[in-house]
């Protein structure tokens, strides 16, 4: 019987920052697997990426999750080389690679986006206005999950008007201008930061939240540091929040089922010991 370890890891530029070795090995260590989860650094561009896929495949690498700047090349991939499931055709990116006979994208940000925020909701919410700041490959992703939640409205903020544009057309969406997104939240049932403001070493998302009615749910998918200034006052105002690390929880569980062992959960345990992890490099 073989009994050489599962391979798998993440691709990135730069990667080293990710929390996702840490968390694979958790759940392996917790199920006695023994896997190779390794960070893989692949500069920017398709061909880098194509040439690094391959080549891990090759060394017969299970699979790979990617991240900034490669899903969309991820995706593209898939498509020229194998094939890829509907949620990352429809979210125009894949953060999951499998390999095999044929190579298998998908897209597990958008579900990772969507379990915690299903656990938070209660049957009278309504799923009405969701305010959606930023436009790039994470809320791409958080549109799709919030469709299919069944938010009705979905508006979207971002800095750069074309790009808000753009995914306001692929999702139904409607933009909502940069400056405007502070009286976007008057009767808005949802915010999102899809953004990377508040994240260490990039500014802070300036914006009061007086506006929000009591009922709204305020998600966060900065997870370093792990409360950002969004969160800290939106639970200040008594509104429920998912944060970051639920997203990242949630999207890895489906990884690990399909790569190493069945029983991988996002519970208080792994999340406390992320959170230390990234206490230790001062950004809890
Ligand atoms: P992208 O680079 O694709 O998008 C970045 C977004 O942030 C764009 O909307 C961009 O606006 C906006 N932005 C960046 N700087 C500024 C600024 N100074 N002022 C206003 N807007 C700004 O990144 P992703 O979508 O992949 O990731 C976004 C964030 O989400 C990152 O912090 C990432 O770490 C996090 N993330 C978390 C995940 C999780 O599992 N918790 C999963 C994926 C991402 P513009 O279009 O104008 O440039």
């Amino acid at each position: 019987m073989d009994r050489s370890p599962i391979r798998a890891g993440v691709i990135g530029y730069p990667v080293g920052h990710s929390l996702s070795p840490l968390l694979h090995r958790i759940w392996a260590a917790r199920e006695g697997i023994e896997i190779e989860y390794e960070p893989v650094e692949v500069a920017p561009g398709y061909d880098a990426f194509a040439s690094a896929a391959r080549t891990l495949a090759a060394q017969g690498w299970r699979g790979a999750n990617v991240t900034l700047p490669h899903k969309e090349n991820a995706l593209r991939f898939a498509l020229e080389t194998g094939h890829a499931s509907d949620t990352a055709i429809e979210a125009g990116a894949a953060n999951m690679l499998t390999f095999g006979e044929t190579l298998y994208a998908d897209n597990s940000d958008v579900e990772g986006f969507a379990a915690p925020l299903r656990n938070l909701l209660r049957p009278d919410d309504r799923r009405g206005r969701a305010v959606l700041l930023g436009a790039g490959g994470a809320a791409r992703a958080i549109a799709v999950a919030l469709k299919r939640l069944g938010y009705e409205r979905i508006e979207i903020a971002n800095r750069s008007a074309g790009r808000a544009q753009a995914l306001a057309e692929a999702f139904g969406g409607d933009v909502v201008a940069w400056e405007g997104r502070e009286a976007a939240l008057a009767g808005a049932d949802l915010l999102v930061n899809a953004t990377s403001l508040g994240m260490s070493g990039k500014p802070a998302l300036t914006l009061p939240l007086e506006r929000l009615p009591a009922r709204a749910i305020v998600c966060e998918i900065v997870y370093s540091p792990l409360e950002t200034a969004l969160l800290k006052e939106a639970r200040a105002r008594g509104l429920r929040t998912t944060d970051g690390l639920s997203m990242l929880m949630g999207q890895a569980v489906l990884a690990y089922r399909a790569w190493f062992g069945a029983t991988a959960e996002a519970d208080e345990d792994l999340r406390a010991r992320l959170t230390a992890a990234l206490a230790a490099r001062g950004q809890a």
